[in-house]
């Protein structure tokens, strides 16, 4: 099959013929119909210092897909060939205390699709069953092509109540973007985004954002005096994982508000003034991958009523085409890139 793999250890990505993957009992073997590409990607295709640390050679990365059943393992009872799913990139180990309690995004032996073992940027993909998650009819390929990423902006705007409350989200990449249109989707009130990229912040704007603004070139204060806001934001997303926009945020927020992190900091540490949480009383809390599988029934009735994400995805290309779709990921004029396998 066709799968797009690191055959070196260097920046770069190429696609080569490689074994179909084998089928355990209680695997399913899911035939790509799309893929999409993700800031994970980038960095294994600019091979950083993660990657060179993390990506086997000759694996099949991409861990963003939508495809059909082609093979069920002998054991798999759930899961029909012809069925359309999405795949749970976290392959949980299911015995340790919090996969046991019912908390697998918190599972301590978390192995990622696409990362460390065999992914989606490939004609076939084997997962285990239970990381399947059949799609409905009425959501389209492109659509359920971003379950993975849309589930992090689920699991980050959910985790804290947003009807009626004021909303400021930092960073409108695809997964910002993305938790703007759940706030306006569950009734937030006024939604605030910023980011530093005028493109992003054009989609965003016609995602349920009340503004979208440039981080680098706004007061605050002042967008928020033109809103009619008296006191802070009530609620605070951090999707970009920028220092200075948790900054921002923290001192936009009001006494008592509720930030969710999903914006991952690079390695430079990044300042941040404590005071703001300690006097404002602010609660703070990480936010990684899913919730298995709670975040899936979510997303799957909202966008069942109504939620429509469709204004991330701007490009689409053909497998083959792969590294012009990198390239344009690269450029950040960009929403969601997708590839077409089928
Ligand atoms: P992205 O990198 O495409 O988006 C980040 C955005 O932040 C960009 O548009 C960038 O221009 C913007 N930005 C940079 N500096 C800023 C500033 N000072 N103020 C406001 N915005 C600023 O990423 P994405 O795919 O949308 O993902 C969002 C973040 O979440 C990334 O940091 C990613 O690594 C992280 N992530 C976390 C998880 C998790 O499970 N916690 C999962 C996926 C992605
Ligand atoms: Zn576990």
């Amino acid at each position: 099959m066709r799968a797009l793999i690191k055959t070196r250890a260097e920046p770069g990505i190429w696609m080569e013929d490689i074994e179909k993957p084998q089928v355990g009992p209680n695997d399913v073997l899911v035939q790509v119909v799309k893929s999409a590409i993700c800031g994970t990607d980038l960095h294994i295709v600019n091979w950083d210092e993660w990657a060179q640390q993390t990506i086997p050679i000759s694996m099949a990365i991409g861990h963003e897909f939508v495809g059909r059943v082609v093979e069920v393992g002998s054991e798999v009872e759930r899961i029909e060939i012809g069925q359309r799913v999405a795949g749970e990139g976290h392959v949980t180990c299911g015995v340790c205390r919090n996969c046991r309690a019912g908390r697998r995004h918190f599972c301590r032996n978390t192995v990622g699709i696409g990362i460390d073992r065999a992914g989606a940027f490939a004609e076939f993909v084997a997962i285990p069953a239970f990381n399947a998650y059949p799609i409905p009819d009425d959501i389209d390929d492109s659509v359920a092509t971003l379950m993975d990423p849309l589930g992090n902006a689920c699991h980050a705007a959910l985790e804290y109540d947003l009807v009626g409350e004021d909303v400021l989200v930092t960073g409108a990449g695809p997964i910002g973007m993305m938790t703007v249109a759940i706030a306006r989707h569950v009734g937030a009130r006024f939604i605030v985004v910023t980011d530093i990229n005028p493109f992003r912040l054009g989609i965003v704007s016609k995602m349920g954002a009340d503004r979208a603004v440039d981080a680098n070139d706004v007061d605050l204060a002042q967008e928020m005096a033109g809103l009619g806001m008296q006191e802070g934001f009530d609620v605070g997303l951090e999707m970009s994982g920028a220092g200075p926009a948790l900054q921002q945020m923290l001192d936009a927020m009001n006494n008592g508000g509720n930030v969710a992190l999903l914006g991952i900091p690079s390695k430079e540490r990044n300042p941040i003034d404590w005071h703001e949480i300690i006097f404002k009383g602010l609660t703070l809390k990480g936010i990684y991958g899913r919730k298995l599988f709670e975040t899936w029934y979510k997303m799957t009735a909202m966008l069942e009523t109504g939620l429509d994400v469709s204004p991330v995805i701007t490009h689409e290309f053909p497998a083959e085409h792969f590294e012009e779709a990198f390239a344009t990921t690269q450029s950040g004029e960009v929403g969601k890139v997708l590839l077409d396998w089928s």
